[in-house]
Formats: C-alpha cells, sequence, structure tokens
C-alpha cells in the first residue's frame, strides 16, 4: 500500500529536478550567442585569427556542455520511464542506474559530432560570411563604418538612412557597382518598377552617376545591418 506510493512521491521529485536541468538549456544558448558576438566584433575590429579561434574553441566547450546535458537528460528520463513501467517494490538506486546508462551514452560520443552540431555549424557560417564582408569593404571604394567610436554615430546616420524610403534600413543591400546601399524591398520595387517599363533603373543615391541597376547587383550588407542594430541597442539604452 505505502509500498506503492513510495516510488510515486521520489519520482516526482526527480521531475522538479529534471525541468530545472532543462533551464541550462537557455544558459548554454545564451553563452552561445555572447560568444558568437564576440567573435564578429573581435572581426569587426581588424583582430584575427588567434581571438576568433580562441571564440571557436568556447563555442565546443558550450556545445559540449549542451550534450552532456542531453545525455543526462535523456538517461534519468529512460531509467525513471522504466523504473515506473516495472512498477518496483523498493527504492532503487537511481543514481547509481541513471549513472551507468549516462556512461553508456558517452562512451558513444565522437569529438566531430560537436564540431556538426547546429549552433556550431551556423557559428563557423556567421564567421565566414563577416570575413567575406570585410573582404568586399576593404576592396570596395568604401570603407565600412565603426560604430564602436562615439565619433561615427552621426556620421553613419546617414549612411543608416534608405536614399528611396528615407528610413532606417532594416535589411541593407549594397551595389556592386557603385558601392551605395539601400533597403532591399525598396530598390527591388524600384529596379523591378522600371524593367517592366522597359526603362534603366538609375540609382537613387543623390549625385551618383550608375544609370542600369539590376537585382543581382545586389548582396546583403552584414556589417551595416549589425551596426544599425547595434546603434539602435546603443540609443534604447
Ligand atoms: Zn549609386
Amino acid at each position: 500500500m505505502s509500498g506503492r506510493n513510495m516510488p510515486v512521491t521520489s519520482f516526482s521529485s526527480v521531475d522538479n529536478s529534471l525541468s530545472s536541468l532543462k533551464n541550462c538549456h537557455s544558459y548554454i544558448s545564451t553563452g552561445m550567442d555572447i560568444a558568437t558576438s564576440v567573435a564578429l566584433d573581435l572581426l569587426e575590429t581588424g583582430c584575427e585569427s588567434t581571438d576568433v579561434n580562441a571564440m571557436e574553441t568556447v563555442m565546443l566547450e558550450y556545445a559540449s556542455m549542451e550534450r552532456d546535458l542531453n545525455q543526462y537528460i535523456h538517461a534519468v528520463e529512460k531509467i525513471v520511464k522504466k523504473l515506473k513501467h516495472e512498477q518496483a517494490e523498493h527504492v532503487p538506486d537511481l543514481l547509481g542506474l541513471v549513472k551507468e546508462k549516462y556512461d553508456a551514452l558517452q562512451r558513444k560520443n565522437v569529438e566531430d559530432d560537436l564540431k556538426r552540431s547546429e549552433r556550431f555549424v551556423k557559428f563557423k557560417e556567421q564567421v565566414r560570411d563577416m570575413r567575406q564582408q570585410i573582404q568586399q569593404n576593404q576592396e570596395g571604394d568604401e570603407g565600412y563604418v565603426n560604430v564602436d567610436e562615439d565619433i561615427a554615430v552621426t556620421q553613419s546616420q546617414l549612411n543608416f538612412t534608405c536614399p528611396i524610403t528615407q528610413l532606417e534600413m532594416k535589411n541593407p543591400v549594397k551595389n556592386k557597382v557603385c558601392g551605395h546601399t539601400y533597403d532591399k524591398d525598396a530598390i527591388e520595387n524600384m529596379i523591378l518598377a522600371r524593367h517592366q517599363k522597359k526603362k534603366k533603373a538609375t540609382c537613387p543615391k543623390v549625385g551618383c552617376g550608375h544609370t542600369n541597376m539590376q537585382i543581382s547587383d545586389l548582396v546583403p550588407d552584414i556589417t551595416l545591418k549589425r551596426a544599425i542594430e547595434i546603434h539602435k541597442q546603443k540609443s534604447q539604452r
């Protein structure tokens, strides 16, 4: 009678511990966000390889933590399910059973799995995109805006405005030919409308002599997008 109630009570405390363990996911996720953001900031300010590699190591450590957490939770859930099914008469050595299951899972782990984890792959992509963007900016005639210097803010506010909508850009794209930036939807609609009338599209930036714009010349301006986002965060503070 009372024996039947025992496991139920102990499992409910296990369930509670499990849900607080699951909360750890959000801490790991936040840590990954920060590491990514630091890596991109480092690249933007011109720090190369070693510092960015350090962030890559941090990302792998977080990925490893996440895997351990997932496997531990998985082990607990498996064991609890099994014990509930068996309706064990005595209170089992829960910790020992979980440890056994967890160790079995850990033995199958391969280091490369971490490098294939979703967040790590995303991190590598973002770093790669940022490097490409910086290279493009260095090759292009326009330098990119360094928003971390206060002096750049007033100067950059002008650059944040789309020459078509006169609003702060949400999705800036850069024209590879003349180097001007616009909000993606606005410029694409403009070019399409001109082309539908069988006319050439002229760059809307005052003073620009580019008279034959193509949608294929537009590339996402990731650096500027980030600059706008950082500027927005700063002004909200
Ligand atoms: Zn232009």
